[in-house]
Parts: C-alpha cells; sequence; structure tokens
C-alpha cells in the first residue's frame, strides 16, 4: 500500500533498524521503544488491523516468528511480552498489522 509508513520500511524506502526478514515477515526496532527490546513484526502484506484478518495460516506463520525471533535472534531467554493493538481504541497507531515484542527488563502487568 503506497501511502502506508510500514509497507515503505519493507520496501526499504524509509529507514529502519532490521534485525529479521524473510519471504512472510519483516522485523525492526520500533523508533520509541517502552523497553530495553521492542521490536516490531509485521507480515510483508498489508493488513490494516488485526480484526480485518481471517488468514489462519498467515497469523500462525507470524506467532511462530514471533517466538522465533524473541528466542533465537532476540535472546530474551527470560521472557518477553507480546502485545498486537487493534483500531484507535486498542492504542492502534499504524494501521498494518504489526505485533510488538518487548523484553530486556521484568515487566509487571
Ligand atoms: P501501535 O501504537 O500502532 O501499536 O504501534 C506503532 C508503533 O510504531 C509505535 O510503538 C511507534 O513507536 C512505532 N513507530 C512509528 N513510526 C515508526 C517509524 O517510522 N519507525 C519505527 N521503527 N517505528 C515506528
Ligand atoms: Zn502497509
Amino acid at each position: 500500500m503506497s501511502d502506508c509508513l510500514f509497507c515503505k520500511i519493507i520496501a526499504g524506502e524509509i529507514p529502519s533498524g532490521k534485525i529479521y526478514e524473510d519471504d512472510d515477515v519483516f522485523a525492526f526496532k520500533d523508533i520509541h521503544p517502552k523497553a530495553p527490546t521492542h521490536v516490531l513484526v509485521i507480515p510483508k502484506t498489508h493488513i490494516a488491523t488485526l480484526a480485518d484478518c481471517d488468514d489462519a495460516a498467515l497469523l500462525g506463520t507470524l506467532m511462530l516468528r514471533v517466538k522465533y525471533i524473541a528466542d533465537e535472534v532476540l535472546q530474551l531467554a527470560a521472557g518477553y511480552r507480546v502485545i498486537i493493538n487493534v483500531r484507535e481504541g486498542g492504542g492502534q497507531e499504524v494501521f498494518h498489522l504489526h505485533i510488538h515484542i518487548l523484553g530486556g527488563k521484568h515487566l509487571p502487568f
């Protein structure tokens, strides 16, 4: 989607701190980190919000990649938090589906 910030990051039109990429997903550092480690994992296809997605295979792939990135790439052995903000009321600001991975410190609820 041409006017989507995260599609532009995937395309390399906007610089990002890329930490992982494969055929299906792209992962990069959040520009305003809320924890010592704060990474966003996004599908390469433009999906505005979780509420718009019924693709079980894609959602499954995303969660498996989140696990791989947290455990193997970021080495968050002590644990981490996974967040998806959905629509404005859920705090979503960028309308390209993304999963936050937060870690690197103790995260009480
Ligand atoms: P949301 O509130 O939509 O769940 O999260 C959007 C996230 O994207 C925010 O945590 C925000 O800091 C991050 N963000 C917004 N613009 C950029 C950008 O240009 N580059 C990067 N790396 N992160 C961004
Ligand atoms: Zn997009």
